[in-house]
């Protein structure tokens, strides 16, 4: 450390004494520190339940970073909402989140199906105009429950087949729906991959690289499901597909709105700028049908994932 301060006048020097990306991830750091400041003051606090308890993921880990991801940004507040946990015979009673209280719903939960009542009110809220946030995992749960399916547009895992919907990829630049036989939900070895923007022009891709490059996640594919009143924004190709995996949509449900990333395994994975700034967007999209929140100078490029270090 002592060369550092010896050389303080000197970029270069420092970048031969730091690793790069530590480097990287302390621009990161500062930056969105900058960025929280400028959004208080220009948008109003939206408030977001977050939904954990059960996931195949782990999610105790997890649940901080996304609120991190939203809170940083200085335009959301979140509370969470744990369930009960897998084959707990006692407090599903008691487990009735209060979704009709806040702007937006986030989902970091992969498990058992909710009780009736709690299903039942999800519906009433997004049907009637709510927003909901749907996180990597968070796609696998409720292979059973239509309505969800029909929310989230895709799926994987849970026993998925061709009758859950078709696959949906991009091949060559075009659109497929391929309703032939096969499973749902795959994904080969974790790795920086890029994301290729297929919508430039909808709220929450404009103004985003073409194609920028993603921290260290599982690259979901061959997920299925209805994908009715679906727009995908954004796609990852798959090593083990050979395809262009869908990597980020919106969706309509009734008179709310949707956005669903499949990005966001691991905390490693979600402590990425174009991680953070897809679900900033993505929730105030999908809130308010437009986006305020700006693209940050610390966005990833082609070639350089931009990690977020969380203070
Ligand atoms: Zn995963």
């Amino acid at each position: 450390m002592e060369a550092i301060i010896t050389n303080t006048g000197s970029m270069k020097n420092v970048r031969r004494l730091l690793p790069l990306s530590l480097l990287a991830g302390l621009l990161t750091a500062s930056l969105w520190l900058g960025q929280a400041a400028k959004n208080e003051e220009a948008a109003k606090v939206y408030k977001v339940l977050l939904i954990d308890g059960q996931n195949n993921h782990k999610w105790k880990v997890t649940t901080p970073v996304l609120e991190h991801a939203l809170e940083s940004s200085g335009c959301f507040e979140v509370d969470v909402s744990t369930s009960p946990e897998q084959k707990a015979t006692e407090g599903w009673d008691e487990w009735r989140p209060a979704f009709s209280e806040y702007d937006a719903v986030l989902s970091n939960y992969n498990g058992e199906l909710w009780p009736d009542p709690v299903r039942e009110a999800f519906e009433a809220y997004v049907k009637g105009g709510g927003a909901f946030v749907v996180v990597h995992a968070a796609d696998n749960s409720f292979p059973e429950w239509r309505e969800y399916n029909e929310m989230i547009g895709l799926g994987g895992w849970g026993r998925r087949t061709e009758r859950h919907g078709p696959y949906v990829y991009y091949k060559d630049g075009e659109l497929v729906r391929d309703a032939s036989a096969g499973r749902g939900g795959s994904h080969g070895k974790q790795w920086e991959f890029p994301v290729e923007i297929v919508d430039p022009e909808h709220p929450i891709t404009k103004g985003m690289p073409k194609t920028w490059k993603h921290t260290k996640d599982e690259l979901y594919s061959q997920l299925r499901g209805p994908a009715k009143n679906m727009k995908i924004l954004a796609t990852s190709p798959s090593k083990a597909t050979k395809r262009d995996e869908p990597m980020m949509m919106v969706l309509e449900y009734g008179k709310g709105r949707v956005f669903h990333t499949p990005m966001g395994h691991a905390d490693y994975s979600m402590q990425c700028a174009g991680f953070y700034t897809t679900l900033q967007r993505g929730t105030e999209w999908a809130i308010t049908g437009g986006v305020t929140i700006p693209i940050p100078d610390a966005f990833p490029q082609a070639e350089e994932v931009s990690p977020v270090v969380i203070p």
